[in-house]
């Protein structure tokens, strides 16, 4: 490695095709509003998203594939209307023969020219029955079937790609290809929600649902998640703490409650038992707490046309005293607001207590995507890429290393930016809060967030829930802990054959480059990353820092994100189960007169259901690339370093442990299979 010999106050060029954005606009109502400042990749007129960052080949095929389920699963709904998948007519009355003839020629042609047979079925119903169909829904239908035929046409020019590949076909042939299949994948997305909202409304899947069993009907072509058996069960509201989309809230009551929060005793042993008390839980670490104060700073917004509401409440949660080793957690109250003066409901208030369950779910949601997500995983890791991209050198050991953990992450925030978090986009549509709003959580995580203590040991020892000897049961902790392990030893192996100690570290100009770039406020704004060097400028002095500070990023980029992204569609995409926006105020203490009614006013309408279905699915729902496989999609050996090969085996050890590890705990806990490391990409890339 050439660094060994500069110096570290060595000028490092920066590669000039990367550079930082920091302030957002977007244009509304005619105005341009500016948006709280994140550090990102610059992407304008002047500076095009590099080419070399866009979507690769297999993303593109996993990415058709999701998609055409997804469609289908919602053209189903269509269909249905047209009574294709009935097994007897549902109307004697009426002549099905003929659309059926023509459903199944729909099948045996759905690769080739569906629109042509869509207008032949459509014409057979209009005229072969009397069924009144208008020219806006006979339109609906074909921009429908039209998703699916452009979706199919860039599966077909997949099959050019491998023409091309097979006949030998230039590189910028092959890339030219794979960038215009992209833009083509990307079109048939952004029109998604068009197409779904036609079909919506066609298929009467709009306003408020009629009954709980609508939105499980959502679900045509695709599997309902497992939540739907138990969701509305107080124990699974607790397991949400510990093993849903988001178990990184929940902290130790150490010393008392918030005073803002008054629980009351008699209550606690109403829901715990006579012999247990608060003061006997907290002392025997068995009482923990889910403050969402980190929400307060949301306005609810209204889009696209109805008033939201998102609650910052308090949840407390009990392990029941008397047991040994680790336990399931009990719900024991809420409250709804920070302010105290206002109800706290226990699990014994019936029907306010169920809608109480449903804001704080809505509450860990918003703060699920906006700040977990996008914030503490997307986004912390932006910076990393573009810094890594400016400051090291490709051939750099570190940037060898890190390279196939950035796969795909700068084009995913790119689209997230621009498509799903635009004025009427997705998180407008389906999050409690105004666009500014939401904005304003995903910059606050992260220029709230003190890089170092954000490390995983670090974050579980300040909510207090490191220690496995806890009466805690927490499946997300013991799983991720393990994972920590296994990477933070591949790192430090892998790093040793480069760097035989702190010196070393300490003199790489590349590796001193980088920090100061990532922290600065010009670059990528990290707070609370970097060590102190002799002239008082951050740098990185330690081997064993700069291994943490490595752990960390390949830990958020494939196990942190693996955490959050992937129960999106396990959960999240049942929208009752985490609905992302509330439709009605909690409960205020009264008694609930219309307790179902109460319930559907409070969740999703059903085409908001719909479209979380749709994005729980399809984000949820794409796992490219496998943790520490780095040969895999590439012929041959990813490191040409032979020395490499040793630690990389090691690696792989670890991570097939740690897979039969967590399947014996599954057999003694809830399930927990979202950190099965075999179901980890490498990179954030959906
Ligand atoms: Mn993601």
């Amino acid at each position: 490695m050439s660094s060994k010999t500069e110096s570290a106050s060595a000028t490092v060029e920066y590669q000039s095709a990367f550079q930082y954005a920091h302030s957002h606009t977007y244009e509304y109502n005619g105005e341009t509003k500016v948006l709280a400042p994140i550090a990102v990749l610059k992407v304008d007129k002047e500076h095009p998203f590099p080419s070399n960052q866009g979507l690769n080949l297999v993303q593109i095929a996993e990415l058709s594939q999701v998609g055409l389920q997804l469609v289908a699963n919602v053209v189903i709904k269509l269909t249905n209307l047209l009574n294709f998948g009935a097994v007897v007519p549902a109307r004697p009355d009426v002549p099905t023969q003929g659309v059926i003839k023509e459903a199944e020629k729909l099948g045996k042609e759905v690769w080739h020219g569906l629109e042509k047979v869509a207008d032949d079925v459509v014409h057979d119903v209009v005229h072969g029955v009397e069924v009144a169909i208008t020219d806006a829904e006979r339109e609906a239908i074909h921009a429908a079937l039209a998703t699916l035929h452009d979706l199919h046409s860039a599966l077909a020019d997949i099959g050019k790609v491998a023409h091309e590949l097979l006949h030998g076909g230039t590189k910028e042939v092959l890339a030219d290809l794979v960038s215009e299949l992209g833009k083509s994948l990307i079109h048939v997305y952004s029109d998604f929600t068009g197409a779904i909202n036609q079909i919506a409304e066609k298929a009467g899947l709009r306003g408020q649902a009629s009954s709980v069993r609508q939105f499980v009907e959502l679900f045509q072509t695709i599997v309902v998640p497992d939540v739907l058996s138990t969701w509305q069960s107080d124990d699974e509201f607790a397991r949400m703490r510990v093993a849903g989309p988001n178990p990184l809230v929940i902290e130790r009551v150490q010393g008392r409650l918030p005073e803002s929060f008054p629980v009351d005793e008699a209550a606690y042993q109403r829901v715990m038992g006579a012999e247990d008390s608060l003061a006997d839980a907290i002392a025997e670490k068995r009482l923990y707490l889910a403050d969402y104060r980190r929400l307060g700073v949301v306005e609810p917004g209204n889009f696209p046309a109805q008033q939201k509401y998102l609650s910052v409440p308090y949840a407390l949660y009990a392990v029941p005293g008397g047991g040994t080793g680790q336990r399931p957690l009990k719900s024991v109250a809420i409250q709804l607001q920070q302010e105290p003066g206002g109800p706290i409901f226990y699990p014994f208030d019936g029907d306010s207590w169920e809608l109480a369950k449903v804001q704080v779910q809505v509450a860990d949601g918003n703060y699920h995507e906006m700040i977990s997500h996008l914030g503490r995983t997307h986004l912390l890791i932006e910076p990393f890429v573009v810094s890594s991209y400016r400051t090291l050198d490709v051939s750099h050991p570190l940037f060898t290393l890190l390279l196939p953990h950035f796969q795909g992450t700068l084009f995913i925030n790119n689209a997230a930016i621009v498509h799903l978090i635009r004025p009427g986009g997705f998180v407008d549509n389906l999050l409690s809060g105004t666009i500014e709003f939401d904005w304003q959580l995903v910059t606050n995580s992260l220029t709230k967030l003190n890089f170092d203590e954000w490390m995983l040991p670090n974050e579980l020892e300040r909510r207090g829930v490191k220690s496995p000897d806890l009466p805690l049961q927490y499946p997300y902790r013991d799983d991720a802990m393990e994972i920590w392990g296994a990477i933070s030893t591949w790192v430090s192996d892998y790093l040793s054959l480069y760097f035989d100690g702190d010196a070393a570290v300490a003199a790489d100009p590349h590796i001193q480059a980088w920090v100061r770039d990532l922290t600065s406020p010009q670059g990528g704004c990290i707070e609370g990353l970097g060590q102190l060097s002799a002239d008082g400028t951050v740098a990185i002095n330690t081997f064993d820092y700069l291994v943490r500070v490595v752990t960390m990023v390949i830990f958020t980029a494939s196990a942190q994100h693996a955490t959050v992204n992937f129960p999106q569609r396990d959960i999240m995409s049942y929208a009752p189960a985490m609905p992302l926006a509330a439709y009605a105020p909690g409960p205020d203490g009264r008694s609930v007169t219309e307790p179902q009614d109460a319930l559907l006013k409070t969740l999703p309408p059903l085409h908001e259901a719909l479209f979380q279905l749709i994005l729980g699915q399809g984000l949820g729902g794409v796992y490219f690339t496998r943790l520490g496989d780095y040969d895999r999609h590439q012929n041959g050996s990813y490191f040409s370093d032979t020395r490499v090969k040793g630690p990389l085996v090691r690696f792989h050890e670890n991570l097939r442990q740690i897979e039969i590890n967590i399947g014996n705990r599954n057999l003694h806990r809830a399930s927990y299979t979202t950190l099965l490391p075999s179901r980890i990409p490498q990179s954030i890339n959906i």
